[in-house]
C-alpha cells in the first residue's frame, strides 16, 4: 500500500512529444512549479501538486508502485504496460482517467507495399516486428490468427528489409516513415492519444481532495480548449437559417441593434469552428463573423 502523503505527485515525460503539452495543460489548471536544478522534480507552488519528469515508459510503473499518484502518458504505453503486467500475473492497479486530446497517433499494422492486403489471415505463421507485443498478441487473438511477435525497441520499420519479420506494428501519425520503408498501413490496432493515468484504488482523503480539485479544473480546461466564442451580426429574418448551423452551441445570446431589424449574436461553440462553417454562416446571412478563443470557463 502507498504511504500517506499530503502532496499529489504527477509524472510527466521529461522530454519528447508529450512533455510540453502535458505541462501546459497542467499549467492551464492553475498549477505552477519551482524548478529544481536537476529538473527531475518540480515543486508545486500554487497547489501541493508536484511534477516528476521521467521517461514515458516508466510512468505506468511509477503509478503502480505508488511513487507517483497520476501520470500523463500515451494510451499505447499505458495499455501495453497493463497487458504486460497482466501476463506476468499482476493485478490491474492503474487505469485511464481522462483522454487529454493531444499526442494523437495510431498503432498500425503495416505490410510491404507489394502485398495485396486481403485481411488478417494473411499473417498466419508470419513474424510481426513491434515494440507493442502485448497489444499485437491481443489483436491477433481477437482475429483468431497465430503469428509470432518479434520484440524490437526501435527502428521497427526496417525489420522487414533486414529479414527479421514479414510485417510490423508501430505508431503512425502521417505514414511518411512507413512509405519511406516501402510499407503500407493495413489495420489499426489502437487509436491513441495522451491520457491522464491514475490508480484504480482510492486515494487517502488528503490526496483524494486534491485529485478532485484537479479533475474539476482539468475538465474545465479540456472543455475550454475545444470551445470558441462565435460573434456575428445578422438581420432578424436570417435567424431561423442561422441557428441550425450552430448545433453544438449553447443557447446563443441574441441582442437587438439600434438600427431596427439588426441583431448581434454570441454563441459558445463546443466543436471545431472551421472555415467551411464560417462560410456557411455567411451564406445564411451572418455578417462580421468573429471567432474568439476562450481563456477560462467555470460552469
Ligand atoms: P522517452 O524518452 O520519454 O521514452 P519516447 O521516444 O518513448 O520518449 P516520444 O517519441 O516522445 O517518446 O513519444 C511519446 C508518445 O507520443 C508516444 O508513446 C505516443 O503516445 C505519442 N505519439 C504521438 N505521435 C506519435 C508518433 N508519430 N510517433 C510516436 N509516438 C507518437
Ligand atoms: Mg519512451
Amino acid at each position: 500500500t502507498a504511504p500517506t502523503r499530503d502532496r499529489l505527485r504527477i509524472a510527466i515525460q521529461k522530454s519528447g512529444r508529450l512533455a510540453d503539452p502535458a505541462r501546459s495543460l497542467l499549467a492551464s489548471c492553475g498549477l505552477s512549479w519551482r524548478e529544481s536544478r536537476d529538473r527531475l522534480f518540480c515543486f508545486g507552488e500554487t497547489l501541493p501538486v508536484d511534477l516528476l519528469l521521467v521517461r514515458d515508459d516508466d510512468i505506468p510503473g511509477l503509478i503502480a508502485d505508488g511513487v507517483c499518484d497520476l501520470g500523463v502518458v500515451g494510451r499505447n504505453v499505458l495499455t501495453e504496460t497493463g497487458l504486460a503486467r497482466e501476463a506476468a500475473g499482476a493485478q490491474p492497479v492503474f487505469r485511464e482517467w481522462r483522454a487529454l486530446g493531444f499526442g494523437q497517433c495510431r498503432l498500425a499494422l503495416a505490410v510491404p507495399d507489394a502485398w495485396t492486403w486481403e485481411g488478417a489471415q494473411q499473417l498466419a505463421g508470419k513474424r510481426i516486428a513491434t515494440s507493442y507485443p502485448g497489444l499485437v498478441r491481443q489483436w491477433l487473438a481477437t482475429q483468431g490468427i497465430e503469428a509470432e511477435t518479434v520484440l524490437l525497441s526501435g527502428s521497427v520499420e526496417i525489420a522487414p528489409r533486414l529479414g527479421q519479420a514479414e510485417a510490423i506494428c508501430d505508431l503512425v501519425s502521417s505514414g511518411a516513415t512507413l512509405a519511406a520503408n516501402q510499407l503500407k498501413p493495413v489495420e489499426t490496432i489502437l487509436e491513441s492519444e495522451a491520457v491522464l493515468a491514475g490508480p484504480i484504488a482510492e486515494f487517502d482523503p488528503v490526496r483524494a481532495g486534491l485529485a478532485d480539485l484537479l479533475m474539476r479544473r482539468l475538465d474545465g480546461a479540456l472543455k475550454v480548449r475545444k470551445s470558441k466564442l462565435l460573434m456575428f451580426q445578422a438581420q432578424r429574418e436570417a435567424l431561423a437559417r442561422l441557428l441550425p448551423l450552430l448545433p453544438d452551441a449553447e443557447t446563443p445570446t441574441v441582442m437587438r441593434l439600434d438600427d431596427g431589424d439588426g441583431l448581434a449574436l454570441q454563441a459558445l461553440c463546443h466543436g471545431a469552428v472551421t472555415w467551411q462553417r464560417l462560410e456557411e454562416l455567411k451564406r445564411a446571412g451572418a455578417r462580421g463573423l468573429m471567432v474568439l478563443p476562450i481563456e477560462g470557463m467555470l460552469a
